[in-house]
């Protein structure tokens, strides 16, 4: 090795060592005479000075260390002299008296800081990612990952489960999105697919009888770039046979809370995950993935509006439609322009408008309420006794804002949800510290596609019904049919889903059916896993955890290509090595690939 310790390592308890360390020229400072160098290598810091009086050679050296060099240095540590102690850094009691310096390399200037969290474009640092992830944020996040990680390998070890490769040369896997495809050389006209996620390998281990898998699994699906998505992205996958899904939930949340108990045990989170079934989640919350660091709960008062006054409220309720709301506290004290914002924000969302409700504080309590103390364009529609039941529904405090939402109820909802979590980021009710880990449960099976004018798997169409609802499996009654699938998601975001497979090849082909396939494409496609359940496949199932997601929340970071070494840039392209790219002909030839320009 070219040192002896890690910078970081180094205490008063090594006092009158010699000792090799190796690594960057964090920060150099000249004075009187002295040379100091923060030297920097993956542990963290440590001051090294070299001394014209005690080693001119070094010292000469030393003078020409610019910003980044790699260096390796010899000496002796010393406590530092009184009053120089740097309380703040870990080896700030101590120097490396250097005697002997090396420079490794020399480095041009960096295009940006490195010991600084300085505010850098994203596209320069992923240009630069081997400089970025100098920086202490990167590499700290990068470090996070791996105890992650390695806590997860470690946990299913423990658990019995093996870890199992699959290929990412294959054929179309579906998960909902676009796949990734490769040519074929050796069949001209022919593409692998990259897998979606290894769901039908899996499927499959169970059918070969290895019972519990687990994988590190790269899984590819070519859709739109987001803080939260990446075309290529991770995800912890498992299998289990002979499960339910109480089974595959609770071993899930056995591994998060040995995680968080070992990585973030200052944290705040549940013992025990609420299990919430997905209707609940959606008419609380208006998402499958709701943040439950908040209340800010959806209520309904159709009924109370369904008389009112107010056309657009009436009409609504008229017309089917419904009449929602969430409180936001103390926001009655929003400007028109600060409401309007709101309004403008819930059009984005999709909605034809919001109407605030503000109940002032003017009125010192909700009985003592008076219609002049609700200030909204609605109150000359509304009456005293309507404002009241509004207010007790929606259990609003005096200096409430209700925002109402008048659409169908599925709109409604969706708008609610997404005000609700934007309102609670922005009026500070969801705590960074708290994780509100939760299971969501017993989906529908499908949704009715109306453009395709045929049912869509929610889950993924491998995903078992309930026992009881196996006969709703029809064109007609799909949609009743509710799926053994469970999403986990943590404030705000679904961080996995998994859910208890079908194992029997006439169930499997039904589903299909009602999907839409001919019997020829359903053939193609999944003949290979419908036979294998002919096979004696047993009951199974399994679960997908999102791994960079994981880690983006547990570390506090605002995006997932925080936490991933080399991830793509917002428009999908890898900066470092400039890909997508164009490349030779002879290759497209050799793959007889025309292009058309
Ligand atoms: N393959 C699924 C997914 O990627 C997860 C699962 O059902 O296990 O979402």
């Amino acid at each position: 090795m070219l040192r002896t310790h890690n910078a970081q390592s180094l205490n008063l308890s090594n006092k009158g060592q010699r000792v090799t360390v190796a690594g960057w020229v964090d920060r150099r400072r000249d004075h009187g005479g002295l040379i100091f160098i923060d030297l920097r290598d993956r542990s963290g810091l440590l001051q090294i000075v070299f001394n014209p009086e005690t080693n001119k050679e070094a010292h000469e050296l030393a003078s020409t260390l610019r910003s980044e060099f790699c260096i390796q240095a010899e000496g002796v540590v010393s406590p530092r002299p009184e009053g120089t102690v740097n309380e703040k850094l870990p080896t700030g009691e101590i120097e490396l008296l250097v005697d002997k310096l090396v420079i490794l390399n020399t480095s041009e200037t960096p295009p940006f800081y490195i010991n600084e969290e300085s505010d850098v474009d994203e596209n320069l640092r992923l240009k630069y990612r081997y400089l970025d992830m100098r920086r202490p944020t990167l590499k700290n996040n990068l470090i996070f990952r791996h105890k992650v990680v390695h806590m997860m390998r470690t946990f299913l070890d423990r658990e019995d489960f093996l870890e199992v490769e699959t290929p990412i040369l294959t054929k179309s896997t579906p998960e909902g999105a676009r796949d990734y495809l490769v040519p074929s050389r050796l069949h001209p006209g022919t593409f692998y697919a990259l897998p979606q996620s290894p769901q039908q390998m899996k499927q499959l281990l169970m059918v070969g009888g290895l019972e519990r898998y687990y994988q590190v699994a790269k899984c590819f699906r070519d859709e739109d770039t987001r803080a939260d998505r990446q075309p290529e992205f991770t995800q912890l996958d498992i299998e289990m046979s002979f499960v339910e899904p109480e089974d595959v939930m609770d071993m899930t949340e056995r591994m998060l809370l040995e995680i968080m108990d070992t990585l973030r045990p200052d944290a705040k989170y549940p013992r025990k995950f609420p299990r919430i079934n997905y209707f609940e989640a959606m008419s609380k919350y208006g998402s499958d993935k709701p943040d439950l660091r908040f209340g800010m709960e959806i209520k309904d008062i159709s009924d109370i509006v369904a008389g009112c006054d107010f056309a657009v409220l009436r009409d609504t309720v008229a017309n089917g439609g419904k009449v929602m709301g969430i409180v936001l506290p103390g926001c009655a004290k929003y400007s028109r322009a600060e409401q309007q914002e709101l309004v403008e924000l819930t059009k984005t969302y999709g909605s034809k408008g919001m109407l605030p409700l503000a109940y002032t504080d003017e009125a010192p309590s909700i009985d003592e309420l008076t219609v002049e103390s609700v200030k909204s364009v609605a109150t000359k529609y509304l009456t005293l006794d309507q404002l009241k039941a509004i207010a007790k529904r929606m259990e609003v405090n005096p200096g409430d804002l209700v925002a109402l939402i008048a659409d169908k109820e599925d709109k409604t909802l969706d708008v609610l949800g997404r005000l609700r979590q934007e309102m609670g980021l922005r009026l500070g009710l969801a705590d960074p510290n708290e994780f509100c880990f939760a299971f969501i449960v017993d989906f529908p099976l499908f949704k009715w596609d109306e453009e395709g004018k045929r049912w869509d798997a929610v889950h993924h169409l491998f995903t078992a019904p309930f026992d009881e609802d196996k006969g709703l499996i029809t064109m007609e009654d799909a949609g009743k049919a509710r799926s053994k699938s469970y999403d986990i998601v943590l404030n705000g975001f679904e961080i996995g889903g998994g859910s208890i497979r079908i194992h029997e090849a006439d169930l499997q082909k039904q589903v299909l059916k009602v999907m839409g396939y001919p019997e020829d494409i359903a053939q193609d496609r999944f003949g290979h896993l419908i036979e294998a359940f002919n096979y004696g496949a047993p009951p199974h199932g399994g679960i997908a955890m999102g791994i960079d997601r994981v880690v983006m929340l547990l570390c506090g970071a605002d995006s997932i290509r925080e936490v991933i070494a080399f991830p793509k840039n917002q428009s999908a392209q890898d900066m470092l090595f400039n890909a997508p790219d164009v490349v030779e002909k002879q290759q497209l030839k050799d793959l007889h690939i025309h292009l058309d320009n």
